[in-house]
């Protein structure tokens, strides 16, 4: 009997399994897992990724494969193996997950029923001059074509054609000539779209001795490489202490040792200034990956990678799925930054997905910051897997920054109402223009005023999507929600009493800025938020200016204070420091005096000492209190505590789980139900009261986009029950074809709002 061989395809669509499908006999020999194929899906064609290829018999009828792809596969073994892990730890769709693994437009939804009208490889060919005569025969030529072919037999080829038309002068119609004589030969070449601007040409940075420092870690370093197996560290180290300074080094080590490097860094803003450093070590053997990137450059880097011709990557989240072989270390910088999580299906954490990789991949993994999260600082300092390695002055002794609380209490009794800067900072600023140096204020609230508030009946102007109240932006003269976008003009009158008694509530950093301009006339005062860098390359220009010192102060949002070296700065100011304690999550004195740290270490990183100065409501609360020690230990220590006393990590799991619908009681039906049916799987575990089941509530934010939400927080102190109950849920769910299969469900939760 003869053998049928079968394939299952994962899909690009929200559903749990896979299908299977028979492979013709032409197929056979090269159809592989991680290969596209396009195949039969219901009434019309999709594209999927193979994932197991097999001989088992498969009951039922079964459709063939229609087209095979690629001829290589497009995911090696390992990252296929990622793929699949992401979509069991996350709880997502196989084919969402590996959707997500490639570059945009790879794992099309859709095809046309004729056929394939999709690209498939959207590459980018360019015309050029490939070939040129070596001794041009005897033909007659004009002057013009003569000097047209004398220049192209001085370039290097391919000469592509239209720079080159720009650059002589001159028609196509020439080349056409001379191509016609068979004096030259033209032809569509694939290229490459380039990420860097022309500006970024050739970076010159300085590569330092190792201090004592930096040489211990290094050497564990080597030691590790050279093992070639996973290791994973945490490099603990203040800001400015040096840590991107090994980073280069191990990964200079790594390519000495034929394997590559991959550098996860947290935003789009840092990659500029870090990829630069990696572009001067590393030169065209970096390849960076960043959603900022169009989709041909993106699609393009890629294939650079996967090709071999890029050896060390630099990207933000999804980078984490660059296709590099042989991988031999991988970085994940500011390892504690949000931006690390994907809050769209799948739900990943790219700094837990690169450990996962590392395992797969046999690699070195390092994880740096100044402000670990406290899940890593705890497994780091448990003497786990993961070492931990301390970095604890800054480069040449400089000193960590004086930091300074201003209790605004005492500053509103002081001046009889409120004051948005204190004595102290305007003080501070006018010694700093004075001396020719720099500022940063950081005030996490862009916008005018954070409400309208009508005086006369107390009503707040508030999103009709969202529970939240309207923004107002002087700029643009609009109300602006900042979580749907939503705009209207600014009414006269209150919407509800219809007086006019409307009052501007709070200070957002367009306030700010107008407010340090009557300050300080003189100065010049740069803004960096949301809606300063909506443009393209407007983010790189206002931190370009203030770079190169044609501004003296820069006012911004939390985009300030991440990484960025800029040695002038003296002065830090922060304003409305306890901003984020107000939020109803569990993190919020963490983030706090992350963000703190974080923006106080951007101050006094060159040869003059830094100042801080922290104005807040609040100048007993512990996460203040240690940002100005800057003592991440006995933050530490305080954090720990009420984790442990309230079971939350690391000392338990979380997953959050959101229901949404448009209708509040019908959702919070529904929300009850899903409720039950986790307690009645939680039940069915021997130690199930180890697993906490809170909820359903209505989330921090009620309404969002126009959609109530309720949410049902599980904590459990065993990862494996805590997916066994949800898996079974999920398949219960399924099975019922109920209409909850729509909840959703967060791994490992950052964001409880
Ligand atoms: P971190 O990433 O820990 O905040 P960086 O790596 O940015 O710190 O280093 C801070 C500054 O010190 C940078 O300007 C860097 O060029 C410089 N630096 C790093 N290592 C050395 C060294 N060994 N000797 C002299 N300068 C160094
Ligand atoms: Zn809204």
């Amino acid at each position: 009997m003869k053998c049928e061989t079968f394939v299952d395809i994962a899909v690009p669509r929200p559903l749990f399994q896979t299908f299977t499908y028979s492979v013709p006999d032409s197929m056979k020999d090269q159809l592989t897992p991680g290969s596209r194929v396009m195949v039969p899906f219901g009434r019309q064609h999709l594209i999927g990724m193979a994932v197991r290829v097999h001989q088992e018999p498969h009951p039922g009828g079964v459709k063939p494969v229609r087209e095979l792809l690629d001829r290589e596969p497009l995911l090696s073994s390992r990252l296929l193996e990622l793929g699949l892990w992401l979509a069991s730890y996350y709880l997502a769709p196989l084919g969402e997950a590996l959707k997500i693994m490639l570059p945009p437009g790879l794992l099309a939804r859709k095809v046309d029923r004729d056929g394939p009208s999709g690209r498939f490889w959207p590459e980018k060919r360019r015309l050029a001059v490939v070939a040129v005569a070596v001794s041009p025969p005897e033909v007659k030529l004009t002057t013009r074509q003569r000097e047209v072919l004398e220049r192209l037999t001085q370039l290097p080829l391919p000469v592509w054609v239209q720079p080159f038309l720009r650059q002589m002068k001159c028609s196509q119609s020439i080349l056409k000539t001379l191509a016609s004589r068979q004096l030259i030969e033209m032809k569509a070449v694939e290229t490459y779209r380039s990420p860097w601007s022309q500006s970024d040409s050739s970076p010159e940075v300085k590569k330092h001795p190792l201090t004592r420092d930096q040489q211990r870690i290094f050497t564990k370093i080597q030691k590790h490489l050279a093992s070639a197996e996973y290791r994973s560290m945490l490099i603990h180290g203040v800001t400015g202490s040096g840590k991107t300074e090994i980073y280069l080094n191990a990964i200079a080590e790594a390519l000495g040792r034929g394997r590559t490097a991959l550098v996860l860094v947290p935003e789009i803003g840092l990659t500029p200034q870090i990829s630069r450093y990696f572009r001067a070590w590393f030169g065209e053997q970096v390849a960076i990956l960043h959603s900022a990137l169009s989709e041909g450059e993106r699609f393009d880097q890629w294939r650079k990678i996967r090709r071999g011709e890029a050896r060390v990557v630099v990207g933000t989240r999804s980078a984490v799925f660059a296709p590099l072989q042989n991988l031999g270390i991988i970085v994940v910088d500011e390892e504690h930054d949000g931006s690390y999580k994907q809050e769209d299906l799948p739900r990943y954490n790219a700094r837990d997905v690169a450990r996962k990789r590392g395992q797969l991949e046999g690699a070195l993994v390092i994880l740096g910051s100044a402000t670990p999260q406290l899940e890593t600082f705890y497994q780091a300092v448990q003497g786990g897997e993961l070492e931990y390695e301390r970095l604890g002055s800054r480069i040449l002794e400089r000193p960590l920054p004086t930091v300074h609380v201003v209790d605004m209490r005492e500053e509103f009794q002081k001046h009889g109402k409120a004051v948005v800067i204190s004595d102290l900072l305007v003080t501070g600023i006018a010694k700093r223009l004075n001396r020719k140096e720099q500022v940063l204020i950081l005030l996490n609230r862009r916008g005018y005023a954070s409400s309208l508030l009508c005086r006369s009946c107390g009503h707040t102007e508030s999103c009709e999507h969202c529970s939240i109240s309207l923004t107002y932006h002087r700029d643009s003269n609009r109300l602006v929600c900042h979580y749907c976008g939503y705009l209207r003009s600014v009414p006269k009158r209150c919407g509800v009493c219809r007086k006019e008694y409307i009052f501007f509530l709070g200070h957002g950093t367009e306030k700010v800025q107008q407010l340090l301009g009557e300050l300080f006339p003189s100065a010049r005062i740069g803004r960096l938020d949301r809606d300063t860098v909506q443009r393209k390359g407007s983010f790189q220009r206002i931190l370009g200016a203030f770079a190169c010192g044609e501004t003296d102060i820069l006012i911004g949002t939390q985009m300030i204070a991440k990484g960025h070296d800029f040695p002038r700065v003296t002065l830090v100011g922060v304003l409305t420091a306890e901003q984020a304690l107000k939020m109803a999550d569990f993190r919020a004195a963490e983030r706090t005096f992350q963000l703190l740290t974080q923006v106080a270490g951007r101050a006094g990183r060159g040869e003059r000492p830094g100042e801080v100065v922290i104005q807040t409501y609040y100048p007993n609360h512990y996460s203040l209190r240690h940002a100005r020690s800057q003592d991440y230990r006995l933050f530490f220590e305080e954090e720990i505590r009420f984790r442990r006393n309230f079971q939350y990590p690391p000392f338990t799991a979380l997953a959050n789980c959101v229901l949404q619908g448009e209708q509040s009681q019908p959702t919070r039906h529904k929300a009850e139900q899903l409720a039950d049916l986790l307690l009645h799987y939680r039940n069915r575990l021997s130690s199930g009261r180890r697993m906490r089941i809170l909820g359903p509530a209505q989330a921090p934010l009620e309404r969002l986009k126009g959609q109530y939400r309720f949410q049902i927080l599980i904590k459990a102190t065993s990862r494996k029950e805590l997916h066994e109950v949800l898996k079974s849920v999920m398949d219960d769910l399924r099975q019922k074809k109920s209409s909850l299969k729509n909840a959703s469900i967060d791994i490992d939760p950052l964001n409880l709002l």
